[in-house]
């Protein structure tokens, strides 16, 4: 009876949709950048479909675009992800390639275990309602025609106020009130005249976060971590756990796109909607800012507001998929105040500081975020 009754709770744990895993697939080769993000589910078939699609659009792209090409190809696929009652689940996959946009959804009910059509979710009456509001909007969408088709080309998403429908699926939530946050403020002793490092972490958060923020603390280490905008709402406890424990948050834009080919006015989107969403749901403000693939320009360094930081050490951790090689390449290059760059989007990177972090208290190098090491510099220059 115990054995039947722990194997059902086991299956009900299982079943209980978490929103915290998204895979980060980020890289550069020959003239193409690549940045892909995409939820995992508690439901395999759902994984193995969304898993295939994007590795599908990834080995097209590669095939077409990463090939001996003199221009620059840019692939970003991003993610919308909402679990509604703990049994509906919406996924939006966005792909972009260079300046084509492609989207693609999957709608998911847990308990019946099946996928949604536009007949599960919404009752006849809905349709009409629906169809009604279309008419009213498809004065304005933009579309080109040839003798054989209609081509709707969709800028911007149109939204309809879910009040109005009177939907086949129950969606109503308990609104609970959230308590406000406000991170701890820790202290730390710094001698600023021994020697530093600042270990910087871009990508993230993912579920290895939380993992390494335990492994800096046995050490009584500090790091930065410029993360994207849109995991915050996803990783909100990593982060809030990454912050009160003393570590910094940098903005590395919203979903990574290639900052230095899209437009002045997109570019500050990425930065101020990730500002945003930090600020709404950590009530922290970040000051530093990583460009996405390292690239800057002219028109950032003259209006981004937050610090651009770089770094004089690259891990390559994301190329060498191997924690003793990541480890002995960064342990051969380091040196006082230097800005270390990893990603702690992949185990082996969190497998490698388990190297790295005790060779260096040994060699009695104090880990430090990015806004430690600059005070640091500063007191150091003035007692020059
Ligand atoms: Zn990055």
């Amino acid at each position: 009876m115990i054995k039947k009754l722990l194997i059902l709770t086991l299956l009900l744990v299982g079943c209980t949709p978490k929103k915290d895993n998204i895979v980060t697939f980020i890289k550069e080769k020959n003239n193409c950048v690549i940045s892909i993000n995409y939820p995992q589910t508690t439901i395999k078939t759902l994984n193995k479909q969304i898993k295939k699609d994007i590795k599908k659009t990834y080995k097209n792209f590669k095939m077409n675009y990463c090939k001996e090409s003199n221009n620059k190809n840019e692939l970003n696929i991003d993610f919308k992800y909402e679990i509604i009652n703990n049994n509906y689940i919406n996924i939006l996959i966005k792909t972009n390639i260079n300046k084509r946009k492609e989207t693609k959804t999957y709608l998911y009910n847990i308990k019946d275990n099946k996928y949604m059509n536009v007949y599960d979710v919404f009752t006849e009456n809905d349709l009409d309602i629906l169809s009604s509001r279309l008419k009213q909007d498809i004065k304005n969408i933009k579309f080109t025609f040839d003798d054989k088709y209609l081509y709707i080309h969709n800028n911007q998403d149109i939204k309809y106020d879910i009040e109005l429908f009177d939907l086949k699926i129950d969606i109503k939530k308990e609104t609970l009130e959230e308590e406000k946050y406000t991170y701890k403020e820790t202290t730390k002793i710094i001698d600023p005249n021994s020697k530093v490092l600042a270990l910087t972490f871009d990508d993230g958060p993912s579920k290895y976060t939380k993992q390494i923020v335990d492994l800096l603390k046995e050490y009584d280490y500090n790091a930065t971590f410029f993360i994207l905008g849109n995991k915050v709402e996803i990783y909100k406890d990593t982060l809030k756990y990454l912050l009160d424990n003393g570590n910094e948050i940098g903005n590395h834009s919203y979903n990574h796109k290639w900052l230095t080919h899209i437009t002045n006015n997109e570019l500050e989107t990425q930065i101020n909607e990730t500002q945003k969403i930090i600020k709404d749901t950590l009530n922290y403000t970040p000051t530093i800012f990583r460009p996405t693939y390292g690239s800057v320009n002219k028109y950032m360094k003259e209006n981004i507001k937050l610090d651009i930081i770089l770094w004089n050490i690259d891990t390559l951790d994301w190329k060498y998929k191997n924690s003793n090689k990541i480890a002995n390449n960064t342990l051969n290059k380091v040196k006082d105040t230097n800005i270390i760059l990893m990603h702690d989007t992949y185990e082996y990177t969190y497998n490698a500081l388990k190297i790295i972090l005790p060779k260096l208290k040994k060699q009695g190098y104090q880990l430090v975020t990015i806004t430690e090491l600059k005070n640091i510099l500063y007191l150091r220059n003035e007692n020059k």
